[in-house]
């Protein structure tokens, strides 16, 4: 049983339902919408397909919309195709609406030029070309080119050592959340925080909208590692952001930031998503590097909840075949060496003081000490189910739930089985019940131990409770 989970973003290679029903064939978990292109109608049609081919075969699969951000871009190119910039060479960077060429380009941020000083650096395309400012204009920043290269259609543009005055949630951020919760979407991704203000706006606009989308706060900002902790604690989970986090910061840095992300999402009792360049020869090549296994291998070690895949099933020529090979890596770097278990010390390590931890931290001890290997864990709103995981138990673990948006949503958190379970009117029902669902799964067998734990349900015995029991007997022993 695979832990880790896998995202994937969709995209012109993977938006029809023959791709996507392959991608879930070969394990995924969870795709990722990603607002920076397409539009909305789009989006919408590939939300329907998505889960359609996921109620095809009854398979949990969560739904993830990726606001843009302010994201400042590169614009259009003459005849859509890639020009190349010279080193040493002028390029122009303007507000002006031009058909971009090998001597400049036009941006959707018409202040750049207002903004910029010079002798201050400008990354483009994740920081695959490089430029210096020399002057600016009211609609021009002329730079000199530092490292050049082929430059495509509408790339990132980043300025690291630029103060932009720029709002985490832009227009066209809150017109796509607002559009996101029309979708009924499991999470929405929040491009660019800094802080933790940025996310409690957001959870807000969530909620406003009657929406019940969890909160992913991506980290990609210096500024962002600086105030992690106070957005660990306003967020519902992180992305560790690794393209632009790369650009902002230095690419040096991101493995150091990977893990300290990781390590303060799982102590936080929030779920983490590693991305980007997890499999990027796969956009080109059927297979990936070593160093690319490797990558994926120690983000899952890390901790990760979930890796995430990006050009690689949005547009690379391999999409099916990098969700496949996720999936193998990650199966055999759990294999080699399981991120629970011998880790569940370090897990459960931090004192918090949250009764939800010590249940789970119960659980799990318990399991242990008697040698059970599966928990199920009766949750409605699914924060148990994801509380359990955070103490990454040994344990498989078993989410059941009636709320068939909830089984959709915890599809990505790190080992975690959703299943459907209608609710119970008494203890006895429910423990019986949760058996016969069980059972009916396939995922247990009469007389086997289990672990079985709740959080509060109003008006039911079991609330609270962490209880050992032997399937078949349905009597708890306490
Ligand atoms: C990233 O920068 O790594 C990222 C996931 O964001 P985007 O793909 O929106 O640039």
């Amino acid at each position: 049983m695979r832990r880790a989970k896998i995202l994937a973003t969709l995209g012109p290679s993977s938006n029809t339902p023959e791709v996507i029903d392959a991608f879930i064939a070969h394990g995924l978990n969870a795709v990722r919408i990603n607002m920076s292109h397409g539009t909305q109608a789009e989006h919408s049609d590939n939300i329907k397909i998505a889960r359609a081919a996921a109620d095809k075969v009854n398979r949990p699969l969560a739904i993830l919309v990726d606001l843009s951000g302010p994201k400042i871009r590169t614009g259009i190119l003459k005849d859509k195709l890639p020009v190349i910039l010279v080193n040493g060479a002028n390029f122009v960077i303007t507000a002006r609406q031009v058909e971009g060429s090998a001597t400049e380009v036009s941006t959707n941020f018409t202040d750049l030029p207002s903004l910029v000083q010079p002798g201050a650096s400008i990354l483009l395309d994740d920081g695959a070309l490089e430029l210096t400012v020399e002057s600016a204009t009211e609609t021009d920043v002329v730079t000199r080119v530092v490292n050049g290269g082929l430059l495509y259609e509408r790339k990132g543009i980043n300025l690291p050592n630029t103060a932009l005055p720029i709002p985490s949630l832009t227009n066209k951020d809150r017109q796509d959340l607002e559009w996101a919760v029309g979708q009924n979407v499991d999470y929405i991704a929040l491009s660019f925080v800094r802080k933790a203000e940025d996310c409690i706006e957001a959870k807000d606009l969530i909620k406003q909208h009657g929406g019940r989308a969890l909160l992913v706060a991506k980290i990609e900002k210096a500024e962002a590692i600086t105030n992690l902790d106070s957005i660990l604690e306003a967020t519902d989970g992180v992305m560790v952001a690794r393209g632009d986090l790369g650009v902002e910061t230095s690419v040096e840095l991101v493995p150091v930031y990977q893990k300290r992300i990781i390590e303060g999402a799982i102590a936080h009792d929030k779920f983490v998503i590693t991305a980007t360049q997890m499999l990027q020869s796969m956009i080109n090549e059927p297979r990936p590097t070593r160093a690319e296994a490797s990558d994926v291998a120690n983000a899952v070690w890390d901790g990760s909840d979930a890796v995430m895949l990006s050009a690689e099933t949005a547009s690379g020529r391999f999409a099916v075949e990098s969700v496949a090979t996720m999936c193998r890596i990650i199966e055999a770097a759990e294999a080699g060496n399981p991120v629970g278990s011998r880790k569940i010390l370090k897990y459960t390590g931090e004192i918090t003081g949250r009764t939800s931890r010590a249940l789970c931290k119960a659980a799990s001890i318990a399991a242990e000490e008697k040698n059970v290997g599966k928990i199920a864990v009766f949750t409605e709103s699914g924060l148990m189910a994801r509380r359990l995981s955070s103490v990454r138990p040994a344990q498989r673990i078993f989410a059941l739930t009636s709320d068939v948006n909830v089984r959709h949503q915890l599809a990505l958190i790190w080992g975690v089985e959703p299943i459907f379970h209608p609710l119970s009117e008494s203890t006895e029902q429910m423990l019986k019940g949760g058996e016969e669902t069980l059972l009916t799964a396939e995922v247990v067998e009469s007389g086997e131990n289990i672990v079985i734990m709740a959080g509060r349900l109003s008006g039911l015995g079991l609330s609270s409770s962490v209880v050992l029991s032997t399937i078949g007997e349905s009597v708890p022993r306490r």
